[in-house]
């Protein structure tokens, strides 16, 4: 029985094409299709976590492996003077595609609190 896959899912097996900007065993990361800021780039694990509130104990390192992987991509993408991370969550934290993704925003100036 096959699981359903995402559309991140398919991006990690290479099945539809994306703006790879870094990739490693863990994780990769890419341009979003829809930028809300000059930069926004997703930062996803490969292991098909849907949600932060599907990640277990045994999902620690990883998870801290993703935001250094996304400290570096900002650095990559010359956003010394500062970003947005957001980590949605499910329906009420806007969460549109079932497959855990950091999403970095950068090049503008962000608002606070977000909508
Ligand atoms: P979220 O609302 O946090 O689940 O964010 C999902 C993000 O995925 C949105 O910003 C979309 O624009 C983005 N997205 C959806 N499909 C693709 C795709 N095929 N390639 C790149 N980004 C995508």
């Amino acid at each position: 029985m096959s699981e359903q896959k995402t559309i991140f899912g398919r991006i990690i097996d290479k099945e539809i094409p994306a703006q790879i900007v870094y990739e490693d065993d863990l994780c990769l990361a890419f341009r979003d299709i829809n930028p809300q800021a000059p930069i926004h780039i997703l930062v996803i694990p490969k292991k098909p976590i849907p949600s932060l509130a599907d990640a277990e104990d045994e999902d620690q390192q990883l998870l801290g492996h993703l935001l250094l992987v996304l400290k570096k991509i900002a650095a990559q993408e010359g956003l010394e003077n500062g970003y947005r991370t957001v980590l949605n969550t499910r329906e009420d934290g806007g969460q549109e595609v079932d497959h855990l993704h950091f999403h970095l925003l950068g090049k503008r100036k962000m608002k606070w609190p977000p909508g």
